[in-house]
């Protein structure tokens, strides 16, 4: 099976779970270190999620690729470590820590599976959005078993008609008594069908984004159903289905802020999402430089390896320097983010859009590298392309990034 020569690889690279013995070569290694500007505590969680990254994850990504296995018992596991919750506050179980840690940790479990990672990233956001907009009711209903992970939670704002131009949403909720009756579809909703709530963007009022309000609804309620469970290129260790409401009841009590309030507060969930996808993509990237310097010391090619070539050399200092320029807009982001600044919308965007483009294109270049070897399964630097090309695409397209720029610098 083609997995095992993967799974093989997997534990010959992750074999070390620190990184001083794995990664701590001289050269191109120490100056993309993602420990760098860290504070001791940040760097102790990160050696936590590397450690776990290295062994509950990396030695089975081919394998749940391959097998398109959702690993809800190893997320659940990560849980433990306190990721469910990563960025919610403690008093409902969150770890409460900050937008920049929850990056360091999301790079770091990307090394192991990027898909698993970005859907525990997905979950992180939805239990953010209850933590920060719910009641202290919904926050104490919801919460604890978000971030235990017990239960798992889904993003519902695409739909069929509405993608890029979200505010178009057409999934109606009419009030009636205490409850709302929902109707309409979702598209692509990751997690969709395996998971336990789901967080729903409606139409509560007239077009545009001052008519939607957001709806917490729960798996098991009459009239909810899901599409079949979509063949994808990548992010194939979690289930991406349609969502489909037909008229569902959902107590008035599960809707989070006001209603029209439900736009705000998709997109507010979305600044830190695409900080997390970002990670995400700088966790492969990472990974990948480090299979391709691992490649091209081994491989021999007119007599001499590869690692001697200068092109080749060039090539990678270009991969490493695009990774840190990807990481220092990452993180600066998150800062902003953190901090509530103004330009942290502006900021979130432009880092999604960076690092997610480069980060493909190191990805692609490690693959490159491998020759043909890249391009068979047995190597997983294919699976990281494979995993990461729909951060370009996800969370917001990265033409959408770029109006959310554009809008920033032109507006007054
Ligand atoms: C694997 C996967 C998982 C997903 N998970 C979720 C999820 O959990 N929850 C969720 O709500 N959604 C999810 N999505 C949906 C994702 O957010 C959308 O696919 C994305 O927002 C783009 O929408 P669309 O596919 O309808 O493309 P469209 O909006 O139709 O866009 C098509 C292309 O045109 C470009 N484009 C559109 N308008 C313009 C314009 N005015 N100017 C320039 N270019 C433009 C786009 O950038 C894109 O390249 C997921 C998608 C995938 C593939």
């Amino acid at each position: 099976m083609a997995w095992r020569g993967c799974c093989r690889l997997g534990a010959q690279l992750w074999k070390s779970p620190g990184r001083k013995e794995l990664w701590g070569r001289r050269g191109i290694v120490s100056c993309i270190d993602p420990a760098v500007g860290l504070t001791e505590e940040q760097k102790e969680f990160q050696k936590v999620a590397f450690d776990f990254a290295a062994k509950e994850m990396a030695p089975h990504m081919a394998e749940w690729d391959e097998k398109e296995i959702f690993p809800v018992e190893t997320i659940r596991k990560a849980a433990q470590l306190g990721f469910g919750g990563i960025y919610v506050r403690p008093d409902v179980g969150g770890s409460g820590l900050s937008r920049l840690d929850t990056s360091v940790i999301f790079e770091a479990l990307s090394t192991g599976c990027v898909s698993t990672t970005a859907y525990i990233s997905i979950h992180n956001m939805c239990a953010w959005m209850i933590d920060t907009f719910g009641t202290e009711e919904q926050r104490h209903k919801f919460c604890p078993s978000l971030c235990s992970m017990e239960k798992l939670s889904s993003y519902c704002l695409t739909e069929p008609g509405s993608g890029s131009d979200a505010a178009s949403l057409l999934t109606s909720a009419k009030r009636k008594g205490d409850a709302y009756v929902l109707n309409g579809s979702k598209a692509f909703i990751s997690g969709g069908g395996d998971t336990d709530l789901y967080v729903v963007m409606c139409r509560t009022g007239g077009p545009g984004p001052k008519g939607i309000s957001c709806l917490v609804l729960e798996k098991g309620t009459p009239g909810l159903s899901f599409g079949k469970k979509e063949k994808k290129v990548g992010w194939n260790a979690q289930p991406t289905r349609a969502v489909i409401f037909e008229d569902c009841t959902v107590p008035v009590a599960n809707r989070l802020g006001e209603e029209g309030q439900g736009f705000n507060i998709a997109m507010k969930g979305l600044n830190g999402g695409r900080i997390n996808i970002a990670s995400c993509s700088l966790g492969a990237a990472y990974a990948s430089v480090l299979l391709a310097r691992d490649h091209l010391n081994v491989r021999k090619q007119f007599g001499e390896l590869l690692a001697h070539s200068q092109y080749l050399q060039f090539r990678l200092a270009e991969m490493a320097t695009r990774l840190l320029a990807a990481r220092l807009m990452v993180r600066n982001a998150a800062r902003a983010l953190q901090e509530e600044r103004d330009d942290a919308m502006a900021l979130c965007a432009m880092a999604k859009l960076f690092a997610t483009d480069e980060c493909f294109a190191i990805c692609n270049e490690a693959l490159q590298m491998h020759g043909g070897y890249g391009y068979l399964k047995d190597y997983a630097v294919q699976q990281f392309v494979r995993d990461i090309r729909v951060h370009q695409i996800l969370e917001g397209t990265n033409e959408v990034m770029r109006m959310i720029v554009a809008r920033s610098l032109l507006q007054p």
